[in-house]
């Protein structure tokens, strides 16, 4: 069976700065990710508040670069390569990996997260025929048609901004009386012309026909009476989910699912760290993910390092 030092899992921020520094420390280092490496970001059209660019870039840019500076210092990346289980193995864990397994004296979890579904009428039934949780991946297909946002923070208004490049009309529909985003996002929001606001206001139905999306109903918080919103397209961000299914058997985690590590990444369980948007850590952006991918490796060489002088 192969044996690693350190197995990333996840090709996201944390991931590929784990990645990263663990690769930079000699660790034979290897990153499994289901898809392609880049993670969340890559769905997003722009990343200004990365620092070192100060024009911003894209977030496939950001993805891509992290990926390639990873890469460059000896990680060895496993795209497609979707990790099903992780079993301790006396003081290591083996991991299996498309019906193959692999051996590692320490795992970083950094499966990131998924945005969240609505859950109401019509939304299963319309993904992919006018609900998207990807502007970037969808926004060009409502060009001068009528769409809605759902969400109030910075990746939903952000969005929302994008999608004005496109559409004729942008919808923001958000169930509280004031944004969640940051200031400067906010403004930009509210000197667009093209959104149009619909305060304390949630989703009750997307209706649709002939197979694509015709409208949402829209139920009120503030005791309004429930109205018809007719548009081709409504995109959701309205939060994120833990991927931490590998590790619930494993370790500890908060009573959302977000996996649980003290301030060096270290889970409930030794030599099992996490970073990133899966844990418990409150701010969720690629900034925090890529310090606690750096702090998660750090931490996890330390540990190597004890394991192999007390040998
Ligand atoms: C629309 C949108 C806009 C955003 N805009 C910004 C912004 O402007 N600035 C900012 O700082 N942040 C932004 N964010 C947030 C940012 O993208 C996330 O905080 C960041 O990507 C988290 O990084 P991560 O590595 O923890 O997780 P993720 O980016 O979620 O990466 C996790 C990776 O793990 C992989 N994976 C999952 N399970 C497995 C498995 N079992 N085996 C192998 N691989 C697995 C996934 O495929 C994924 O590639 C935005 C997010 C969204 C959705």
């Amino acid at each position: 069976m192969e044996t690693i030092d350190i197995a990333v899992i996840g090709g996201g921020p944390a991931g590929l700065t784990a990645a990263l520094y663990a690769a930079r420390a000699r660790a034979k280092t290897v990153v499994f990710e289901s898809g392609l490496p880049g993670g969340q970001i890559v769905t997003t059209d722009w990343v200004e508040n990365y620092p070192g660019f100060p024009d911003g870039l894209s977030g496939m840019a950001l993805g891509d670069l992290m990926h390639k500076q990873a890469e460059k210092h000896g990680a060895d990346f496993r795209s497609f390569a979707g990790v099903e289980k992780i079993e301790p193995a006396d003081l290591d864990f083996k991991l299996t990996v498309d019906d193959e397994e692999v051996l590692a004296r320490v795992v970083i979890l950094a499966t990131g997260a998924v945005p969240k579904k609505l859950d109401v009428p019509g939304e299963a039934e319309f993904t992919g025929r006018g609900v998207s949780w990807c502007a970037t991946c969808d926004g060009a297909l409502f060009r001068d048609k009528v769409v809605a946002v759902i969400g109030g923070g910075d990746a939903a208004i952000e969005e929302a901004i994008f999608l004005t490049k496109f559409a004729s009309r942008v919808h923001i529909v958000h169930r509280r009386d004031e944004l969640r985003a940051t200031k400067c996002i906010q403004e930009r929001c509210f000197e667009n012309e093209k959104i149009q606001m619909h305060w304390s206001r949630v989703v009750k139905e997307v209706k649709g026909a002939d197979g694509k999306v015709t409208g949402i109903e829209l139920g009120a918080t503030n005791g309004d009476p429930d109205e018809l919103l007719p548009l081709d397209g409504i995109f959701i961000f309205v939060g994120i989910d833990a991927k931490s299914d590998l590790v619930t058997d494993l370790c500890d985690l908060d009573e959302r699912g977000f996996v649980k590590i003290d301030h060096n990444g270290l889970t409930s369980y030794p030599g099992l760290y996490a970073a990133g948007d899966v844990t418990d850590s409150d701010l969720k952006q690629v900034v925090t993910a890529a310090a606690k991918g750096a702090s998660a490796a750090f931490e996890a060489l330390r540990y190597l390092d004890n394991r192999l002088c007390s040998i």
